[in-house]
Order: C-alpha cells, then structure tokens, then sequence
C-alpha cells in the first residue's frame, strides 16, 4: 500500500478547520481500513500566516492526533505559496499527494477515485468541476471566461480544474524544477508531463467562513497566469504595429494623391503622413523589444528543458 498525504492551504480558517479534520479523518481512516492506502497515511495543513486562531487549532489537533501534520508559515505569501511550501515539504513522506481546500468545497468522495487512477499508473489526477451551479452568476462567468482566454493565449490549462488534484512523488519532484517565484500551479502542472487522466466532481458551498479569494485577488491571480505562461500579448503588439505601419504606407500614397489634386490646405499632408508612420513604427518598435522580454523572461525562469519518464538499459 502506498501512503497518501493531503495537503491544505489555510489561512484565517478557523471556522472550519476543525470540521474539516473531522471529516478527512474519518475519510483517511476508511480508506486505510480498506486497505487502499497506507496506515501512514497523513493530512498536512498549511498555516498561510493566519491572522486568527488557525495555526492554534492545528497544533491543538497535531497534539490529539498522529494522522495530522502543521507547518506554519513565517507570513501570509497566498494560496498558490502556501499550497507549494506544503507539497515541498511533504514530498519525501509520501507516495501521492492530494491537495484540496480548508473549506472543503471539492467533494472529498471522489478521493478514493484520485487513487484508484493513480494505482492506475496516473502521475496526476485532475479534479473537475462538472458544472458551476454553486456558483453566483458573476464568479462562474469570470472564471469560465478565464478559462477560454487562457486557452486562447495558448496556454495549456485543464478547463474548470482548480487546484484539487492528486500528484505522485516524481510528478512533484518534476514540480521542484520549476524555479519560477511567480507561481501559477495549475499551468505548471500540465508542462511536468507524465500520465494523467481527470476525475469529474461536483463543487459545493463553503460551509462556514468566508471566502479568501474577493476579486482582487481573482483577478491578479488571472494576471499572473496569463502573464507567467504566456507571450502573445507581446505578439499582439507586434502584429497591430505591423499592421498600422502597412496601412500608413497606403495611407500616405493616398494623402500624396490629396496633395497632389490640391485637395489640402498646407501643413496637412506632412502632420497626418507623419502621425501614421511614426505611430505604426513606434508600435511596432515596443513589439519588436517587447519580443526579446519575453524570450528574457522566459529565460530568467530557468523551467526544466525535460523530465525523462524512463530510461531503458
Ligand atoms: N488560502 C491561503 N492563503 C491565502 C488565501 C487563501 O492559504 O492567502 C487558502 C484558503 O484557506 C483555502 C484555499 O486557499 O483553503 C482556497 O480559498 P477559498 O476557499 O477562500 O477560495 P474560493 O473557494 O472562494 O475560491
Ligand atoms: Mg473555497
């Protein structure tokens, strides 16, 4: 049997983490009496420099339980962070790692088929949300929207899948090459490779508390992945001064032709010739740079150039 760990990102938690250790225990503990996994087994929670009582009621469960781990961060660095420093640090205990929210939103049922696909052969497992009806109109609009654009930058992204899924120790140490400090989990997860296959679930309400993600911080999150993964904003620079420096170059043919059938009054032609060309050149000069920032960045983030699944001899 091979040993499970969860790990979960909390910050300011506190009206729900008891509940919530409550039931993957009892979870944790079925599974481990039905011989699916490991009796060492574990739940880690990740104290995300909490404000209120979270990391009290973690050592407070610590202390009543051997299935549960804390770690305390030093300050509140965000989900994605707080979620990374709990994997990090759990990778060598465990076989497989499943990471999901404080507020239990993902429905812990679908557990047993993360690992069930993982004795599969699976080194990561998706989680899915099967639809947005818990959702209010406005978040499934924006997220979805999100979804498609993210596609449409060509990055590589699981529709509707958070951060609910399961990952094998060497999909996590291919996760430990990627250096990169602007951190966007779910877009790195796919780049690792590997085997993977997707568990569809049905998301529900938060029980208690409220939610930590207000729309600021959805949208710097949105920001960040498109951002971190992707270059075609730059290119849709590029591509526009391209196209206005062509057409300043028909534009200009016409306003000579004006000139020429005295159609102006003087100054005119020169103004507007200038305005285009020197307008369509800017762009397309800020595309041009923009290109060897991207290929920098790029760069600077140091990705792993492969991961090598298996080696024959
Ligand atoms: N979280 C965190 N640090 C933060 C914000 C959120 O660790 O700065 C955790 C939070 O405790 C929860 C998870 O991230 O376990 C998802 O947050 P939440 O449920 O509030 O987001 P929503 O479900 O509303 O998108
Ligand atoms: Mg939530």
């Amino acid at each position: 049997m091979e040993t499970l760990y969860l790990v979960i990102p909390c910050y300011n938690e506190e009206a729900v983490l008891r509940e919530t250790a409550k039931q993957l225990m009892a979870k944790l503990e079925k599974m481990i009496k039905e011989n699916l996994i490991a009796a060492n087994s574990k739940i880690a929670f990740v104290n995300d420099g909490s404000s209120d009582k979270t990391w009290n009621i973690i050592k407070e469960l610590y202390e009543n339980n051997s299935m549960i781990c804390g770690i305390n961060l030093s300050r509140n660095k965000g989900h994605q962070n707080a979620l990374l420093a709990g994997l990090m640090s759990v990778k060598e205990y465990a076989d497989m790692v499943i990471s999901l929210d404080a507020d239990l939103q993902d429905d812990i049922e679908v557990i047993n088929k993360f690992v069930e696909e993982y004795y599969k052969g699976n080194d990561v497992v998706y989680g899915v949300r099967n639809d947005r009806e818990t959702d209010k109109f406005f978040k499934r609009f924006t997220a979805e929207s999100f979804y498609k654009l993210m596609n449409f930058l060509g990055v590589e992204i699981i529709f509707n899948h958070a951060d609910y899924r399961l990952m094998s120790k060497r999909a996590l140490n291919g996760l430990e090459e990627f250096k990169e400090v602007n951190l966007f989990l779910r877009g790195i997860v796919p780049l690792i490779g590997y085997d993977s296959t997707v568990v569809t679930y049905e998301r529900k309400e938060r029980f208690a508390g409220e939610s930590k993600y207000p729309l600021k911080k959805m949208l710097s999150f949105a920001f960040e992945g498109i951002t971190s993964f992707s270059v075609k904003p730059i290119r849709l620079i590029t591509s526009l001064g391209f196209f206005i420096f062509s057409a300043s170059i028909l534009m200009t043919i016409y306003f000579i032709v004006i000139y020429c059938l005295g159609m102006t009054v003087p100054g005119w032609t020169t103004i507007t010739c200038s305005i285009w060309f020197i307008g369509g050149l800017q762009l397309l000069g800020i595309g041009v740079v923009g290109e060897y920032i991207g290929k920098i960045y790029l760069e600077t983030k140091k990705r792993p150039q492969y991961i090598v699944k298996e080696i024959l001899n």
